[in-house]
């Protein structure tokens, strides 16, 4: 064992392997490519109960301690670090069996996974520890009691489960989002690939990014881990539909509902549009997209193309183009730059492959099978290499097998369908994926599929010639945008920009006064307390404003004159301002009214300072509600609160500040958010 990698476990701050050569918790690891021992995982006598107090005593607190900015800051600190070191990394994949492209996916794509959330953090969470969701609502007739959803880190740790197949994304995308959270995490790989998340765990701890305690590594079986959570920690799991119902089966996990994240396995189809025909844009996107799917990581891609249902007027002609492609694909060893498959990850994953295909081929005849192609750099048999393998299906509608069995590899079947409802029927089948994707160029062919179908899927993928240069992918999972699906898929979702955060959060609603949740919320709300600012607030940086600073303007009136120009100036001669008696026929004006854009103008000419100060830019207004119109004759006050802070950088932060309108008889006439940026 002595010149294997020795793959460690990191445990309450120190770096634990197996240490002797009789330690039966050690599990062997065998290269893809010859089938040689190359490493070792997992350990007698990990102490569980310690990783999870040390997540819990630790790291929790220093993590809560840090607001979603500092966190953000930490996480892109970190990206930065394993960018300038993942050559390493890419080295180590080659022997999972990843080509430098696939690799590409698992090591970049973690990376940027990363960044995207640091930066998605900065703009849409607070420069806070608490995350105030949605607006107040009201839930007493004068306003002395209202209502806030706020989300607050949980107290415990989330507890990491991961594929083998993204030893690099699976980690990161899952940290992302429990860091940001404020979460510590206890990371879990599969065994077969451990050796290269333990190679960048270990840069991660190096990077000293984080604070001690934040995450945890377990090489090897997780012992009694699942037995020792509480309410407060989070499953998030990756892999298979069986082991996800093993372990979400756990009666602590089922008792004390600890949430369960599950990414499981999924049937995913693609389907060609009537409308893309051979020869069509569509025709070769379809081929391209398949092809990728069926190779890239040698198809052990939870998003990859399973299914492939295509018009049955079209199936002899998608066969024919998939199959030439596919009969090209230089397969051999991963590290040749030639290469375009590498083998599949471990023998054993060749062995369930071999098995599942045989069950699809008893219902899906194989028209390009396994074993048919030659292997470059390598032995085809000592590694775990084989080849793409196409199925077709002619009777989808009676078969069980297709839409049932995923063989986590090369394989997929090509079956037909009638009409587009038959179509969203056979996609359903599935039941429940993480992406389905739509080849077409009709709008129509794709809303009705969409539509009949986004209830069975976590992400409908659509794709044309306008999109074919820039789209992502059918099977890549972005940051921003969902990943899970119903049902099969798990019944999880991950990513989906910051909704994957809150799912390390609790989600509490607070009740009481304005005060309170003003307070609680760590905002100012309407009806809350108030102090008159001295100095105008304009004139103020960031840091001297307080929240609830309120400046009360003069009052201007509006006169018929102001109405005439604004209109002719800017040329919006609109009839409610113009005309008396067509006004007085709206229901909603007594007569000839004021632009609301006038009112705003004026609004601001009453608050703003226009002098050189702290006040750097006007940056936008949201939330914008006209409630009264105002007729020639009226007069205007307006009310400017600061209403919430964030800060952006070490120079400038955002202030966004509540704009109330009001005339003289004290009635609402228009309320908005201001949104500034303000020296600091
Ligand atoms: P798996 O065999 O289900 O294993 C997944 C993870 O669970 C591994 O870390 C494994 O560790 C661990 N595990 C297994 N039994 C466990 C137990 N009793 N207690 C605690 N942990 C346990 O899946 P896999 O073979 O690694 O991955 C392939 C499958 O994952 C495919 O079906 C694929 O579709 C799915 N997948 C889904 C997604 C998604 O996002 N939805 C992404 C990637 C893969 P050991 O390795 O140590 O056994």
């Amino acid at each position: 064992m002595d010149n294997l990698i020795n793959v460690h476990s990191y445990v309450a701050g120190e770096w634990l392997g197996s240490d002797n050569n009789n330690d039966f918790m050690a599990r062997p690891i065998f290269s893809a490519v010859t089938g040689q021992p190359i490493a070792f995982a997992g350990r007698e006598g990990t102490d569980f109960q310690s990783m999870l107090d040390h997540g819990r005593q630790v790291g929790g607190p220093a993590l809560r301690a840090m607001t979603f900015h500092e966190r953000a800051k930490a996480l892109k600190a970190m990206a930065h670090y394993l960018g300038e070191r993942k050559e390493e990394l890419y080295t180590l994949s080659f022997m999972a069996g990843s080509t430098k492209a696939d690799s590409w996916i698992d090591i970049d794509g973690g990376i940027g996974t990363l960044f995207a959330y640091a930066s998605k953090a900065r703009r849409e969470l607070p420069d806070a520890t608490t995350f105030v969701d949605g607006d107040v609502e009201v839930l007493s007739r004068t306003g002395s009691f209202v209502g806030q959803h706020i989300c607050t880190p949980k107290l415990g740790v989330g507890v990491h489960i991961n594929a083998f197949n993204f030893p690099v994304w699976g980690m990161l995308e899952k940290l992302a989002s429990s860091l940001l959270a404020g979460v510590p995490a206890i990371v879990k790989p599969a065994t077969d690939t451990s050796y290269i998340t333990e190679a960048c765990f270990r840069m991660m701890i190096e990077s000293g990014c984080f604070p001690t305690g934040s995450f945890q590594l377990i090489a090897g079986a997780v012992g009694d881990l699942l037995h020792r959570l509480t309410p407060q920690d989070v499953v998030s799991f990756t892999g298979s539909a069986h082991t996800a119902l093993n372990l979400r089966s756990n009666t602590n996990i089922l008792s004390n509902s600890i949430p369960f994240i599950a990414e499981q396995d999924s049937l995913n189809a693609s389907i060609l549009g009537p409308d893309a025909v051979l020869g069509t844009p569509e025709f070769s996107i379809m081929v391209e997209e398949v092809i990728r799917e069926m190779t890239t990581k040698a198809g052990q891609k939870c998003t990859a193309i399973r299914r492939i249902l295509v018009p049955e007027n079209i199936v002899e002609t998608a066969i024919e183009a998939i199959h030439g492609k596919l009969q090209k694909v230089r397969i051999g060893d991963p590290s040749l730059e030639t290469t375009q498959m590498g083998p599949l990850a471990s023998r054993k994953q060749r062995e369930t492959v071999v098995a599942v295909n045989e069950q699809l081929a008893l219902e899906a005849p194989a028209v390009l099978a396994a074993g048919q192609m030659e292997v470059d750099g390598a032995d085809a048999i000592a590694g775990s290499f084989i080849a793409p393998t196409l199925f077709h299906c002619a009777e989808p509608d009676s078969a069980k097998h297709v839409h049932e069995l995923e063989a986590f590899g090369p394989s997929a079947t090509i079956m037909p369908y009638r009409d587009l409802e038959h179509a969203s029927d056979l996609l359903n089948r599935g039941g429940g994926s993480l992406v389905a994707s739509i080849i077409t160029h009709d709008p129509d062919v794709a809303r009705k599929i969409a539509i009949g179908s986004a209830a069975w899927h976590g992400r409908i993928y659509v794709n044309d010639r306008t999109s074919r240069k820039e789209s992502t992918g059918h099977g890549s999972p972005m940051p921003q945008m969902v990943h899970g699906g119903p049902g099969r898929a798990g019944g999880g979702e991950e990513l989906g920009g910051i909704r994957g955060v809150m799912h390390y959060m609790q989600r509490t609603a607070i009740q009481g006064s304005p005060d309170m949740i003003a307070a609680v919320a760590d905002t100012w709300i309407p009806d809350s307390k108030t102090s008159e600012s001295e100095a105008h607030p304009f004139t103020q940086k960031f840091g001297e404003l307080k929240l609830g600073q309120t400046l009360k303007t003069d009052s201007r009136t509006i006169t018929m004159e102001d109405i005439e120009h604004f209109a002719h100036f800017t040329g919006d001669t609109f009839y409610a301002h113009l005309d008396e008696e067509a006004a007085k026929a709206n229901p909603f004006f007594p007569g000839r009214v004021a632009h609301g854009y006038l009112l705003l103008s004026f609004a601001a000419g009453l608050f703003v300072q226009p002098d050189p100060g702290p006040v750097l830019a006007n940056t936008g207004l949201t939330d914008l509600a006209f409630q009264k119109p105002v007729s020639p004759g009226d007069s205007i006050t307006v009310t400017l609160t600061v209403k919430r802070k964030t800060k952006r950088t070490d120079t400038y932060g955002e202030v966004r500040w509540y704009v109330a309108l009001h005339n003289q008889n004290q009635e609402p006439v228009a309320t908005y958010t201001l949104h500034t940026m303000n020296e600091y």
